[in-house]
């Protein structure tokens, strides 16, 4: 028996691949697209710590897995929905080069000043 998604008012099913999130593909994309915005907020700067930023590293990519192992494992998807799967996996790749940007800009200007 196939559980809901935990999203509020979301009565849709959780395909199998998503079942550790407890969320349906639409609220698992959204939840990622929160998740990117915070973290890139948060390293837009550059001067995230180093093991701060591989835990994002792992988050991004470990995201990027779950959601294209759904969207590959045969679960019945909406154009609308591939459509979105795709541009959230967009948004974990832009997500991972602007904060290796940040990152590298900020080292640039550290060797400059310093
Ligand atoms: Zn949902």
């Amino acid at each position: 028996m196939a559980e809901n998604c935990s999203a509020k008012g979301c009565k849709i099913n959780v395909p199998a691949g998503l079942a550790a999130e407890h969320l349906c593909v639409m609220h698992f994309t959204l939840f990622i697209e929160n998740e990117c915005a915070e973290m890139r907020r948060e390293t837009a700067l550059g001067n995230t710590n180093h093991e701060r930023q591989m835990e994002f590293i792992t988050k991004i990519s470990g995201r990027g897995e779950a959601l294209v192992h759904v969207a590959t494992s045969g679960f019945p998807m909406s154009d609308e929905l591939k459509a979105r799967v795709l541009s959230t996996l967009l948004t974990l790749m832009n997500t991972r080069e602007n904060m290796d940007r940040a990152a590298m800009r900020q080292s640039a200007l550290r060797r400059f000043v310093g």
